[in-house]
């Protein structure tokens, strides 16, 4: 069994100037055998620091790192049965494809030349990568050295994949391709894979649970899907999902909710929710704005276009309230609707699409 288990797992780095730098913080989360776990979360969350903690590449301050069922903490990152892969590839210029896949397995294995010559091309031929095996790295395009740099993980048949954003040197094409081939990969081989991006678009297309990351601290590890449809807080509710989740503060009057352009009426059933809350943030993603024509109904709102950013087959539209010069909103609008600058349109808040934030605390309360 493979499973990885992070236990309150801690990082702090002392800095001459800044003090002690809190990297991670206390996370804890289960990685299932054979699960493929994003981590995602902006520049400086703690992500590559999490990830080398599990390599063995960086000490732990605090917490324990098991896998499958072994306290790893201590083990010098040779002994750990995982395999790291690099954003930068990390292959060795002077050495052949076959070379740079074989050299990891020549150091750390006794395995007879003729086994290591099989794995290898095993691994190229699952790569698609068979004739490149007499090249070296100058000789290849940047997805070809990806590719390799895969297979240099593969052919140590690990228990665990630790991959650090493996497709951001290549371009929007190519890393839609390689995420497919990646994802196709992974589940052939049954390899729990924990996978850092800053890009949600890939964590949410490839993995089974994503696991966010804010200040170091874990926000949420949970599928894509709940983590769109029932994000924990406010920070996770605007981290997933392009363009992010609209808020708007608002104050409770009753049933009501009362932002500085519109009103908000609740039915019982979500004021009952709400308890007896009444600072709270009101969140509605643009998706989930609907335009509709000559609409007078209590969700309904007039607004006027600011600018309209084509997208193909959506639009994706900010306004502003009608009676207000200030608080603006986007909204993603069907690409066959014309929407013009300055036009007067009315929108719709759907109440079963909105969510409520406690502003203290941003956690969520529906
Ligand atoms: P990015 O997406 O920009 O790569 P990240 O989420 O991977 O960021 P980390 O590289 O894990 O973030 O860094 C987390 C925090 O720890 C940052 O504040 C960073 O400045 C700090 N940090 C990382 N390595 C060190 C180090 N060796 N010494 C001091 N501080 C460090």
């Amino acid at each position: 069994m493979a499973q990885l288990t992070l236990d309150d797992v801690t990082k702090i780095f002392h800095d001459d100037d800044e003090g002690e730098i809190v990297a991670v913080d206390e996370v804890s989360v289960d990685i299932e055998d054979g699960e493929f776990l994003c981590v995602v979360g902006p520049s400086g969350c703690g992500k590559s620091t999490t990830l080398r903690m599990i390599a063995g590449l960086e000490d732990i301050s605090s917490g324990e790192i098991r896998l499958g069922g072994e306290i790893i903490n201590d083990q010098p990152p040779a002994q750990r049965d995982v395999a790291m892969v690099f954003q930068s590839y990390a292959l060795y210029p002077h050495m052949t494809v076959r070379e740079n896949m074989a050299f990891g397995l020549e150091q750390s294995t006794d395995m007879s030349d003729e086994q290591i010559a099989q794995q290898v091309e095993e691994a190229t031929d699952l790569l698609g990568i068979d004739d490149l095996i007499d090249r070296k790295p100058g000789e290849l395009s940047g997805g070809q050295q990806q590719r390799v740099a895969l297979g240099r993980a593969i052919v140590r048949d690990p228990e665990v994949f630790l991959m650090d954003e493996p497709l951001a040197n290549l371009d929007a094409k190519l890393r839609a391709e390689m995420r497919t081939e990646l994802q196709h990969l992974q589940e052939r081989l049954g390899v729990t894979t924990v996978y850092v991006t800053h890009d949600q678009t890939e964590a949410m297309t490839m993995s089974d649970r994503i696991a966010i990351l804010n200040d170091g601290k874990l926000q949420q590890a949970a599928t894509p899907l709940e983590c769109y449809h029932e994000p924990n807080n406010m920070f996770v509710a605007g981290f997933i999902g392009e363009p992010s989740m609209n808020f708007f503060d608002v104050d409770r009057r009753g049933s009501t909710l009362v932002a500085d352009d519109f009103e908000y009426d609740l039915s019982e059933e979500t004021a009952r929710e709400l308890g007896d809350r009444t600072d709270l943030t009101l969140g509605i993603r643009p998706e989930d704005i609907e335009l509709v024509e000559g609409g007078s109904g209590a969700h309904d709102y007039a607004g006027v276009v600011d600018v309209v950013e084509p997208r193909g087959s959506e639009n994706t539209v900010h306004m502003t309230f009608d009676a207000s010069d200030s608080a603006n909103f986007v909204a993603t609008v069907d690409g066959m609707r014309d929407v013009e600058w300055g036009e007067h349109v009315t929108v719709r808040f759907p109440e079963e699409a909105i969510h409520v934030f406690d502003s203290a605390t941003g956690e969520a309360v529906r």
